[in-house]
C-alpha cells in the first residue's frame, strides 16, 4: 500500500490518502487537493505529492484503519471526506462537500 498524510504537504489536515499504487495515490491527493483545499493541480505540484509518497506496511495500515475492530473492511470520517475500506482491499474515498 502507498500511504500519503495531507499533513505532510502543509496542509492543516488529517486527511489520510491509501491506494495500491503510486499512480492511484496521486491522482486521489491531487483530487483531494483540488476538492478539499482548492489547490490548482500542476505538475510541479504533483511532483512534490510524489516526494511525499510513503510505503504502508500491513501492520501500519491495520492501525489507521482500526486494525481488529475492522477486519472486514472499515469506514472512517475525517473532516469532509468520508473513507471506505472494502473487504476487499483498495480504498474508496467519498469527497462530501461542507458547503
Ligand atoms: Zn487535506
Amino acid at each position: 500500500m502507498k500511504i500519503i498524510r495531507c499533513h505532510d504537504l502543509g496542509f492543516a489536515c488529517d486527511q489520510v490518502i491509501l491506494a495500491e499504487s503510486e499512480e492511484e495515490a496521486l491522482n486521489l491527493a491531487a483530487e483531494h487537493a483540488q476538492t478539499v483545499h482548492g489547490v490548482q493541480v500542476t505538475p510541479e505540484v504533483t511532483a512534490q505529492v510524489q516526494t511525499h509518497i510513503q510505503d504502508l506496511s500491513d501492520e501500519e495500515l491495520d492501525q489507521i484503519v482500526g486494525g481488529s475492530s475492522t477486519p472486514n473492511g472499515g469506514l472512517n470520517v475525517n473532516g469532509g471526506t468520508l473513507n471506505i475500506y472494502p473487504p476487499s482491499g483498495g480504498t474508496v474515498n467519498i469527497f462530501i462537500n461542507e458547503d
